[in-house]
């Protein structure tokens, strides 16, 4: 469902990501690893086309995204079909959880209020707060709003999502939750590219682990081989710091 080819993307003089090549098939959960500032975040918004990039090839979905942004309409189809979960949770504080979970379906689907409201309640109960659906953003904890925000990516049928780092941002405490939500996700087989610290559910969700140093994937494999038999001195070094 991705196939990025030698993708390179700068910023100004920074050369962010090198020759990268990623496919993720349909039915996979590919994590990504690497220290702060390695280009995790800028890899997957490029696949999402929230970042442009200078050279290579990027196809997401049968749907080709060019260097340098030109394409519109394409990057729109994506979008619908590509469903992302930030750090910040980004709701729209003005709207109550249901209102925010059928504003895109309504909107870009044109599904009726009925309709829209009938999935963002099962939605909301599959990630367990189907009673905070007239709430406002600001009247939910950190963890409650962020699978508010999984369930309003999930309400526009993705056939896949990214994650950056969903709970970063999150007290310990309810770092579970949020876990538990995607991991449910990812056992009814979603494809998901995921951007965690999180090394434990990593080693127990992923099918494949990368990990990715200044901008190149240096090491990747089942989370058995990254994690317990790194090949390359960088992987084993970083490992030693985050584990
Ligand atoms: P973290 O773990 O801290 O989130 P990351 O691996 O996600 O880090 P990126 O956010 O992808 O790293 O950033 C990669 C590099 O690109 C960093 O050096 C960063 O400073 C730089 N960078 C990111 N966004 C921009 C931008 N909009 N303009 C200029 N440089 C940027
Ligand atoms: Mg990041």
């Amino acid at each position: 469902i991705v196939r990025m080819e030698k993708l390179n993307k700068h910023f100004g003089e920074l050369h962010v990501l090198k020759d990268v090549d990623l496919s993720v098939t349909p039915g996979e959960v590919v994590v990504i690893i690497g220290a702060s500032g390695s280009g995790k975040s800028t890899l997957i918004r490029c696949i999402n086309g929230l970042e442009e990039f200078q050279s290579g090839r990027l196809e997401v979905d049968g749907k080709v995204l060019e260097p340098h942004g030109k394409a519109g309409q394409t990057l729109q189809q994506i979008r619908t079909e590509v469903g992302m979960v930030f750090q910040q949770f980004n709701l729209f504080p003005h709207l109550s959880v249901l209102d925010n979970i059928t504003l895109a379906p309504r909107k870009v689907r044109h599904s009726s209020r009925e309709e829209a409201s009938q999935t963002a309640r099962r939605l909301l109960e599959r990630v367990d707060i189907a009673d905070q659906a007239e709430k406002f953003p600001n009247q939910l904890s950190g963890g409650q709003q962020q699978r508010v925000a999984l369930a309003r990516a999930l309400a526009m049928e993705p056939r896949l999502m990214l994650f950056d780092e969903p709970t970063s941002a999150l007290d310990p405490e309810m770092i579970g939750e949020v876990l538990d939500a995607m991991r449910e996700l990812a056992r009814e087989g979603m494809t998901m590219v995921i951007v965690t610290h999180e090394m434990s559910f990593a080693r127990e969700v992923a099918d494949r682990v990368i990990y990715i140093h200044e901008g190149e994937i240096v090491e990747q494999g089942s989370p058995e081989d990254v994690f317990d038999n790194p090949e390359h001195e960088r992987t084993r070094s970083f490992l030693s710091r985050v584990l």
